[in-house]
């Protein structure tokens, strides 16, 4: 099956965002829209602001969680009308685009889009590799929900024009869910052994996660991280080892 480029929108209030959003989607042939936890879908009035895209709405998936919406991508971008504390450097749409269209053409890739007014959280734009900021008026540099899906789609209609990236030479990386797998892992190794206080757990789980989203490793790569977990585990004897 063909990469399909995934737009997850996250919590929307405005249905009629979700419609022009998917007005924005189907102008630059994109059609896989994610919708975790809207406030109101489906609406008429997002049908109404879709016109003439309402088989993007018809087909749009509405999920429970974010995780769900990324389960099989092997690359995410977060957006962000702002920079964030911890976490990787912002990248023009262009530069992130063009990184998402890297993987293999099997892998699939995911843009997230957060709330009106308050955008994404740490704890979202953490289980993405890049951040994703449209250059704008520092300020106001806030756009409309779906002003920056049309900007982003946009870029993906022209990254498709230029791209002839074979098949065997481009990297397959884990999916999301094979690093949330890790993740969870990882995480109970380290209280398992006491290096990670469960009273006082600062942020070492983000960074671990900012670090291993910068390696992005492949599939392979997390095997060999989670057997040698369980080797740990198992030699100190631990019952409450993860399979
Ligand atoms: N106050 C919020 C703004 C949310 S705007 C914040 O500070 O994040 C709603 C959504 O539109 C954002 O979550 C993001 O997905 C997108 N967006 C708006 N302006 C953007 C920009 N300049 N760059 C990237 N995404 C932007």
């Amino acid at each position: 099956m063909p990469r399909q480029i995934r737009i997850v929108l996250v919590e929307t209030s405005h249905p009629g965002n979700i419609g022009a959003a998917a007005r924005a989607m189907k102008t630059m042939c994109l059609e896989r829209l994610l919708l975790v936890n809207p406030v109101e879908f489906p609406h008429s009035e997002a049908s109404a602001r879709a016109s003439g895209a309402t088989d993007i709405l018809e087909r749009a998936q509405v999920l429970a969680s974010l995780d769900e919406a990324l389960a099989g991508c092997a690359l995410v971008a977060g957006t962000s009308a702002r920079q964030r504390a911890l976490g990787p450097a912002p990248l023009t749409p262009r530069d992130c685009v063009r990184q998402l269209m890297s993987v293999s053409p099997a892998q699939d890739v995911a843009v997230v889009f957060g709330r009106e007014r308050t955008g994404l959280t740490n704890e979202e734009t953490d289980r993405c590799h890049f951040l994703l900021q449209i250059p704008a008026n520092p300020d106001y540099g806030s756009l409309n929900l779906a002003a920056a899906v049309q900007v982003v789609a946009y870029e993906f209609m022209l990254a498709k024009q230029g791209m002839h990236t074979p098949a065997g030479q481009a990297p397959a990386y884990a999916t999301s869910d094979e690093m949330e797998g890790l993740y969870a892992h990882l995480e109970q190794a380290a209280r398992d052994s006491g290096f990670l206080d469960p009273e006082n757990p600062k942020h070492l789980m983000r960074r671990l996660r900012n670090l291993l989203n910068r390696a992005r490793p492949e599939p392979s790569e997390v095997n060999i991280l989670r057997g040698l977990l369980n080797a740990l585990q198992v030699r100190r004897g631990n019952p409450r080892r993860k399979a």
